[in-house]
């Protein structure tokens, strides 16, 4: 019973991936996020219900259009399953319920946050500010207001440096409300675990970049440029979600490490 539940929450999980790839693609162009279908960018013929099914549509069609054979972008299936996926960890977490609806859009908003950087190169304001509306209502029925506020301010100040010092070159300036937002979402001392683990995060997929480019040059320098900025966002938002979920555990070592 409760793996078919959990395989519907994942269905609708990509559902509301497939949502927010309308949202990843039309946010700040001027089109409606909720009116007018969608339509292949060769050809420009609307899609029809069958090719529009989270993740199944795009296998079924080998990444292709099913008009004119022109590619898909690998970013409309990969959204929609880290987006299912989400839903189903939440689930496991808190259950079904209110929680469940709570921690999912809120991390749905970070994970947009985080996707919409990684494409974009920028933290859209608004996509942010809905998932620090959801941090201030944590960080209010946690009730620990002294710690979760000095812990945060010091995070964000400490990323704040980091871009005054590189004049912009390290990180962007956005990065700072978004550490603020996820600390105190996480509040004390999580918040302070959940930095550091980004920055390995943030290590491995340097290394990672760095290995591929070894192997593969070209492929590389026109994908991922190495000196410019790597967008921390999605490292940290990552790591939040990591931390968030294995929160109890994270604690414990953090207790065994400093009493
Ligand atoms: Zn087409």
């Amino acid at each position: 019973m409760q793996i078919l539940f959990g395989f519907i929450v994942f269905i609708f999980g990509t559902i509301i991936g497939s949502f927010l790839n309308v949202v990843l693609l039309r946010k700040n162009t001027g089109k409606s996020l909720v009116f007018g279908g969608s339509k292949c960018f060769s050809c420009g013929k609307n899609l029809s219900a069958r090719e529009l099914i989270p993740i199944l549509s795009f296998l079924r069609q080998r990444g292709k259009c099913f008009h004119c054979g022109s590619k898909i972008s690998w970013q409309y299936p990969l959204v929609e399953f880290l987006t299912g996926l989400i839903a189903i960890s939440v689930y496991s977490q808190v259950g079904l319920g209110f929680s469940m609806a709570f921690y999912f859009v809120a991390f749905a908003a970070l994970f947009l946050v985080s996707a919409y950087d990684f494409k974009h190169k920028i933290i859209d304001s608004q996509l942010l500010y809905i998932f620090g509306a959801f941090a201030v209502v944590v960080f209010f029925l946690r009730g620990n207001y002294l710690s979760d506020i000095i812990s945060s301010a010091s995070i964000a100040l400490f990323f704040y440096l980091l871009w005054f010092f590189s004049g912009g070159k390290w990180m962007g300036r956005g990065d700072t409300d978004v550490s603020f937002f996820i600390s105190l979402f996480l509040g004390f001392p999580l918040n302070l675990s959940s930095i550091i683990l980004s920055f390995w995060i943030g290590g491995i997929w340097a290394i990672i970049l760095l290995l591929l480019s070894q192997i593969e040059r070209r492929f590389i320098s026109r994908r991922f440029h190495l000196k410019s900025e790597i967008p921390l966002a999605p490292f940290m938002a990552l790591a939040a979600f990591f931390s968030w979920f294995f929160s109890s555990p994270l604690l414990f070592l953090l207790d065994k490490l400093f009493f």
